[in-house]
């Protein structure tokens, strides 16, 4: 684009040397804007509409670029004119708009969409604070809210309005849009709904705010605090305010396009992401009742449009909302759910597969699968352990509804954007294939054995270890040693995911290190998590690890060797430094907990080397790399859903048997704790340490240990160490989110 100084200095009004950086990155969403538009969606009959209650895009502006090819062009101008589109980017404020890995699935499916060119579009909430940000105070976690909507954005107001009927009062959405830009290819959109009504200024003291105002806080945060009934009616507000636009605009679309409702599932295919947005089955059903069709074919109509994803297998998240509930937020659902659920009690009487159970509650998961055409996982593991038995009775039920998906990431953000280095190094050696077809980076495998692609490989590592350290000195005053072994956990805080077995290594270590035996190079182990605001013991574990980050830092016995450091507010603009710089990353959850997990493959295609249980994707991971490139250890997830089914562990016996696990829990009560951290926080983590342990830390801890150690031994030899760096990126390939786009095109949607 020859033009662009010229589009440019248009945009600016001035000379781009005399804009500040905020006004070169409202000139760049502007002219991104305009090409995105010259790049409409292509059009199909069948169009996808991928329904989620998260969509965690992180910030956009370096993504677009890229995606639209003119990236380098544009920074090579503001070099010119001594500015830096790094300056530039950090400007631009992360829409906070999903939790985790679930949230950022779906960005990442709606970026391979477009790039594949497919006809989909993603529908969702517009949260003005979103996910809350977290800040530290005196150990502890704080939240606050999280500001993201700017005068000028990626939003685009559209003239969509709908009246979203709800017990006994009715709201006005109105859509905005968000262009998602697709790799050298099309422009899809995500719809994202918002109601005129809502209020920041009810907001007080952190994130607390009145639950019960609907027209003022229906989407001001998202997940608000479900630990009381408000919170949790709250949701089903939201729910429903999302799925009702969303079938709104999915039968207006398909009406505009000349299609016929009776036939809506040749024009539309529907994709519930998780089981929030569920209630778009009843509601489609009605809508349509609503324009003449039977409730017997719109029964039918829907059963071919929708499909289900499901995320996990923990029974605590799939959700079961109170028939009252619904009754008073949704009562015009409620003969469609008593439908719904008379038409399965009369074909099926075991009451496991009941849509509403015998204590009056409405399951979500149970609907979409009877009334969904397919159900699928997002791992290997986890689908077998769906059909094998968390589900299955509904397998039994509907063995062709199962099916798999293996979730993955798109390789725009998480290697062409975070990792500009090793990006030009793999061009360099094996051509730029690899950008459309990721399987490509297979043929890295010729040079695992080539001792100066190793070195490139390193010194590309080094630069990224540097330049994390450089970014959380200036951003968080946070020090790290560019020379020690980064050791990485970032993930939402939860007990499956086992933070708490990483700060007992920290604690075990920190306990050798004074003791004399001084590891060979020091090493930094980094954390980066939220924890839901009534998570109590996600919160405690937190508070641990910022104590221990503290005792840590102060003891000049052990600081030489070992730090500790849990970033402030961990998201994707961190996660997009903290990846490319990590040389060991920690995939450490309860086997058969972790239903995929995504970050592993950011990390994999990065370079880094995990250490991990055989959960979720770490099991295609390893079977991809082999026994030498990735470190496994722990219970098989046969073993631990047995110890469940028999609830024959107790947590005090490893403690009581072994004294390193002893002393080690005994830490977080000791006067050295408590002399940073709080009485009541610590000893509840103890406390549920040894006497629940629900997700079985100690049984592993063991294994962990001498895993860690053998990894950080053979992290000494640098050249075999770059040799699993590089098998790790040649196999990365299948953790494309291309791939599973494809997957989902070829076997559920249909496009
Ligand atoms: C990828 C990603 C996640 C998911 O991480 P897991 O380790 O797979 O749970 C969560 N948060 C952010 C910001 C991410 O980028």
């Amino acid at each position: 684009m020859t033009n662009l100084q010229e589009m440019m200095t248009k945009a600016c009004k001035k000379p781009i040397a005399q804009c500040t950086d905020g006004e070169l990155y409202h000139a760049l969403l502007a002219l991104a804007g305009e090409m995105a538009k010259e790049k409409e969606s292509s059009a199909g009959k069948r169009k996808l509409y991928y329904i989620s209650a998260e969509f965690l895009i992180g910030k956009l502006l370096s993504n677009n670029l890229i995606n639209l090819g003119i990236y380098d062009e544009v920074k090579e101008l503001l070099e010119k004119n001594g500015k830096s589109l790094a300056a530039v980017e950090e400007t631009e404020p992360e829409p906070s708009l999903g939790n985790g890995g679930l949230g950022r699935l779906a960005a990442c499916f709606l970026d391979s969409i477009a790039s594949l060119g497919l006809h989909g579009d993603g529908v969702g909430l517009c949260y003005h604070y979103g996910l809350f940000r977290q800040v530290f105070e005196k150990n502890l976690q704080q939240e606050e809210p999280n500001p993201w909507i700017e005068k000028e954005s990626w939003l685009h107001k559209t003239d969509v309005t709908y009246p979203v009927l709800f017990g006994g009062f009715k709201l006005q959405s109105r859509m905005y849009d968000i262009d998602v830009i697709g790799y050298n290819n099309r422009t899809t959109k995500l719809h994202l709904f918002d109601v005129e009504t809502v209020d920041e200024s009810i907001v007080k003291d952190g994130i607390d705010f009145d639950k019960e105002d609907i027209k003022k806080n229906l989407t001001l945060f998202l997940y608000p605090d479900d630990s009381d009934d408000k919170g949790r009616i709250l949701r089903v507000y939201q729910q429903y305010f999302m799925v009702s636009n969303a079938a709104r605009l999915i039968i207006d679309e398909t009406l505009a396009r000349g299609g016929d409702l009776h036939r809506l599932h040749q024009y539309a295919a529907v994709q519930i992401n998780d089981t929030h947005p569920s209630m778009v089955i009843p509601e489609l059903i009605r809508l349509l009742m609503e324009r003449g069709i039977r409730m017997d074919e719109a029964i039918s109509i829907v059963r071919k449009t929708c499909a289900y994803t499901n995320h996990t297998i923990l029974a605590e998240a799939l959700e079961k909302w109170p028939v009252h509930f619904l009754e008073k937020a949704v009562p015009q659902l409620m003969p469609i759910f008593y439908e719904l659920n008379n038409r399965v009690a009369e074909t099926c009487a075991d009451p496991t597969v009941a849509i509403i159970d015998d204590e009056n509650r409405v399951h979500m998961a149970h609907m979409d699968i009877h009334y969904g055409y397919s159900v699928n996982g997002v791992a290997y593991l986890h689908t077998e352990i769906l059909k094998n038995t968390e589900l299955h009775n509904f397998y039994k039920l509907y063995p062709e509804k199962f099916n798999n998906k293996t979730n993955g990431i798109t390789f725009r953000r998480w290697l062409l954007h975070c990792n500009h280095e090793l990006t030009a190094l793999i061009e360099s050696l094996i051509g730029d294939g690899f950008k459309t077809d990721a399987e490509e980076l297979e043929k890295l495998a010729a040079f695992a054995d080539d001792m100066s692609v190793q070195d490139r490989l390193l010194a590309v590592k080094d630069k990224k270890k540097a330049e994390l350290k450089e970014y959380l000195e200036r951003t968080q005053g946070i020090t790290l040693d560019e020379n020690s072994i980064y050791d990485i956990q970032i993930k939402r805080l939860h007990e499956y995911k086992r933070q708490q077995m990483n700060a007992l290594y920290v604690i075990h270590k920190y306990f050798e290190i004074k003791a004399g035996k001084k590891p060979v190079r020091p090493i930094t182990v980094m954390f980066g998590a939220k924890a839901a605001p009534a998570y109590v013991i996600a919160k405690d574990i937190i508070h641990l690890i910022l104590c221990l980050q503290e005792i840590i830092a102060k003891d000049p016995a052990v600081a030489p060797y070992l730090k500790v450091v849990m970033v402030e507010n961990y998201n994707v603009t961190l996660a997009e430094k903290l990846i490319p710089a990590a040389d060991i990353h920690e995939q450490i959850s309860l086997a058969s907990k972790e239903a995929s997990g995504t970050s592993n493959m950011k990390f994999m295609l990065n370079g880094a080397v995990a250490i991990g249980t055989m959960d979720g994707a770490n099991v295609e991971m390893h079977q991809f790399v082999g026994d030498d490139n990735i470190y496994i250890f722990g219970e098989s997830s046969e073993a631990v859903i047995r110890h469940y089914e028999k609830a024959d562990y107790v947590s005090r016996n490893y403690y009581e048997n072994d004294a390193d696990i002893k002393k080690a829990v005994d830490f977080i009560v000791s006067d050295e704790v408590m002399a940073v951290g709080c009485r009541e926080n610590l000893t509840r983590l103890y406390n549920e340490l040894l006497n629940k342990d629900w997700f079985m830390t100690l049984p592993d801890f063991k294994e962990y240990v001498e895993t860690k150690e053998r990894i950080y031994a053979d992290y000494e030899d640098r050249h075999a160490w770059a040799k699993k760096m590089l098998i790790n990126i040649s196999k990365a390939g299948f953790f494309s989110s291309d791939r599973t786009i494809a997957q989902y095109n070829e076997d559920i949607w249909h496009l």
